[in-house]
């Protein structure tokens, strides 16, 4: 048990600020790491420690803690015009920008952009748009989602019941006509003597006999991320979005690819979609939209929901909904620079550069007898501790093993995320052949220490 000093930074995080996504006991023990500033991928705390930081903040930070052109396209936003609002027919410049760069970028030949101020709040926006479609068009039963067990899409009340993630049954969630199908993670669901393909056939029909059950005509439509992100970075297994798009579309329900961590070059392509070759309805975007530096997200409609909306809007004259700071002027700026940076000064392509070396270190930390699998696309991956390799048996849960390792990390001097009993990586696009070594060494010897303890 630590013992802070009471006006200690740590004492005061913790007193007045009530805490989210943060596991207690470890709070409880090691205390709480407040942040002062950050260099390129380091981040660095009030005891003036540097952190390599692995998680690129949360997924976000693609361009570092202090990129001058972020931080000059904020300035000089703010100088020009520092905020509105993109509603009631009035919207700022910086908006018109983004929604043409967002539409050029994205895989439809043409769409419309809504504004949101985080992911969650898009994923709830674009189930809203669906609801208001059903009614519009004389389907008004057409309400239900379906998403897959351990997907994330956020946490507002809609956003986590598309989550399928055991922590929302304590709040009593998901609410009714949230619909979870299979996880397409081969290593951990396959059955025995199944091969990949074959689990993915087994997918697809479990898919089309879910919206025969429920009812065709009452499903909205179906979120997923490329390779789901806080579920435990897991890609699709072999051909799974093939499968499932021609059941969806069997059913005429729209494909809505949940981009917030994929986008803008997290797996080597601008979307995780092209990454696994399909084209969504709709895109959800987030996270590295602004390289983190400002929220916003985006619903990037494709052409045939973009025209239907329309519709449905001037038979009543107007969508009913929009957020305050919807198309930010400071916010979109922002993300032109970052897109910018992403797509043509050389971020994206140092995502590629660096993959085979980064797809090299976990091959090797997977040599690990407790690593029982790595997995990832582009630069994000996960190590999945093991206490068996051959059975794939996890460890027991009161060991907590990923957190000890992330704490071990912490130590070192390396942030990595715990989730399950996997290790989440991520690092910044601007990294360095020199960073990733720099973190595999530091994970490496975590993991080495904290197998010997629990041996
Ligand atoms: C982070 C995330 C969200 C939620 O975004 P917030 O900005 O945290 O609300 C939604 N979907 C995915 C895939 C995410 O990773």
């Amino acid at each position: 048990m630590r013992d802070a000093a009471p006006n200690s930074w740590d004492a005061r995080a913790e007193a007045a600020t009530f805490y989210g996504f943060t596991d207690l006991p470890t709070i409880n023990e090691r205390g709480t790491v407040v942040l002062t500033h950050g260099t390129g991928p380091y981040v660095v705390d009030t005891n003036g420690k540097s952190y390599l930081d692995a998680n690129s903040g949360l997924w976000n930070m693609v361009a570092g803690f202090d990129h001058p052109k972020m931080a000059e396209a904020a300035k000089a936003q703010f100088d020009r015009f520092p905020g509105y609002h993109s509603l009631f027919g009035r919207m700022s410049d910086q908006t018109v920008l983004l929604s043409e760069k967002l539409v050029e970028v994205s895989p439809f030949p043409r769409g419309k952009v809504f504004y949101t101020n985080s992911g969650s709040e898009a994923n709830d926006t674009l189930v809203k748009m669906l609801w208001f479609l059903g009614a519009a068009e004389g389907h008004p039963q057409r309400r239900k989602i379906i998403t897959r067990v351990n997907s994330y899409h956020g946490v507002t009340a809609v956003a986590a019941s598309m989550t399928g993630k055991p922590y929302n049954a304590l709040f009593g969630l998901p609410l009714p006509g949230f619909i979870h199908v299979g996880c397409p993670h081969f290593w951990r669901f396959g059955q025995a003597g199944e091969t990949e393909a074959e689990f993915t056939q087994r997918l697809a029909r479990e898919l089309e006999a879910t919206i025969i059950k429920e009812g065709p005509d009452t499903i909205a439509g179906f979120f997923a991320e490329p390779v789901m992100g806080a579920g435990g970075v897991i890609p699709p297994s072999t051909g799974y979005f093939q499968a499932i798009q021609p059941v969806l579309r069997k059913y005429g329900i729209p494909l809505v690819a949940d981009e917030v961590i994929c986008g803008f070059g997290r797996t080597g392509n601008v979307w995780g979609s092209q990454t696994y070759d399909f084209v969504p309805d709709a895109i959800i975007a987030s996270k590295a939209m602004t390289a983190g530096y400002f929220p916003m997200g985006a619903i990037i409609l494709g052409p045939d929901l973009a025209d239907r909306l329309q519709a449905a809007s001037e038979a009543v004259e107007e969508f009913p909904h929009g957020f305050t700071a919807s198309g930010h002027p400071v916010g979109c700026a922002i993300s032109l620079a970052a897109i910018d940076l992403i797509l043509n000064e050389g971020l994206a392509e140092n995502v590629r550069a660096l993959t085979p070396r980064f797809e090299a270190g976990m091959a090797k930390l997977a040599e690990n007898p407790n690593i029982g699998e790595w997995r990832g696309k582009g630069l994000m991956g996960a190590l999945e501790a093991v206490k068996d390799k051959n059975t794939k048996t996890p460890f027991p849960g009161d060991l907590s093993i990923s957190e000890r390792i992330a704490n071990t990390c912490t130590d070192h001097g390396l942030i990595c995320r715990p989730l399950g009993q996997s290790i989440v990586l991520c690092p910044p696009f601007i990294c360095t052949p020199a960073h990733l070594d720099e973190m595999f060494e530091k994970l490496d010897s975590a993991l080495r220490k904290v197998f010997a303890e629990v041996a």
